[in-house]
């Protein structure tokens, strides 16, 4: 199997069967996002417990890209701290965006998401819940930000 199928293979399975999907009692925070582009919309739904992402839900409705990379991202951010994040979402944006970022093996899944450089016209559709995220984690205030566009 060439690497190109397993990480179409997985973005289609994380549309079919988005995890962490739902709304999230007890939520800290939770941020809209768009990405006016394409029309995806989403909730980002966070329970944080001191410097900790307790638990991560999401809701929305947007294209397979924007599904898949939130469910994701939710699975590989439940459980770090704000700073393991953000690192995270460097990474990936990296990943997204620079041709030369090699994405290795501590990426796990995430490493799917550089099939998505082959479609620039998709690549906000990737970024947009690591965007909003990003948005939340940094805000002093998350539960009190306004929605977050890729535009
Ligand atoms: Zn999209």
């Amino acid at each position: 199997m060439e690497l190109k199928d397993l990480y179409r293979d997985v973005i289609l399975d994380h549309n079919r069967t988005p995890r962490n999907f739902g709304p999230l009692e007890g939520a800290s925070a939770n941020v809209e996002g768009s990405n006016p582009l394409c029309g995806d919309r989403l909730t980002l739904h966070l329970r944080i417990a001191g410097d900790r992402i307790a638990d991560v839900k999401f809701e929305g409705h947007g294209c397979a890209i924007s599904t898949a990379s939130a469910s994701l991202m939710t699975e590989a951010i439940k459980g770090r701290t704000r700073a393991e994040a953000l690192e995270l979402f460097g990474r990936v944006h990296a990943l997204l965006t620079d041709d030369a970022a090699v994405p290795d093996e501590s990426l796990g899944k995430l490493a799917a998401l550089s099939g998505v450089r082959e479609f620039p016209a998709r690549v906000k559709c990737a970024s947009l819940c690591w965007h909003t995220l990003a948005t939340a984690l940094r805000s002093p205030a998350p539960e009190s930000i306004p929605a977050v566009s890729t535009e």
